[in-house]
């Protein structure tokens, strides 16, 4: 792995969060990281297809960025798209069973508006 990919590795796995890559080039640029955002795209293309990160894709904001590549879902603010880790106990084994086949990973992503979204959304009324 390349000096750079392992930057970017690092940042994503020192956030907490799901990051665009515009956030995560962002960061590298606070941390001195000497690096363009077709670069960041680059390099982040790259750790997904090795299975370092997981591109999660949505369909109407760009793809952010997940340092956990076991089996979760996501529960997602459709105002303000903050993504959550969401675990869901013997999902697979019902997926596995359900589907037939042995599939490399699962995508679920559950749309909701999350509480702070709510209380602004009261306050303007
Ligand atoms: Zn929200
Ligand atoms: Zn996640």
């Amino acid at each position: 792995m390349s000096k750079l990919s392992q930057q970017i590795l690092e940042i994503v796995k020192d956030s907490d969060k799901h990051m665009t890559a515009e956030e995560i080039f962002l960061l590298a640029k606070k941390k001195k990281v000497d690096i363009s955002l077709a670069s960041v795209y680059r390099v982040l293309n790259s750790l997904s297809e090795e299975g370092c990160l997981r591109r999660i894709s949505f369909s109407n904001k760009a793809d952010v960025y997940d340092k956990s590549v076991s089996d979760h879902g996501h529960l997602v603010c459709s105002k303000c798209k903050e993504t959550v880790d969401l675990e869901f106990k013997d999902l697979r084994k019902i997926l596995l069973k359900q589907t037939g086949v042995d599939f490399d990973y699962y995508e679920l992503t559950i749309n909701y508006v999350c509480e702070k979204c709510k209380r602004l959304k009261e306050k303007r009324k």
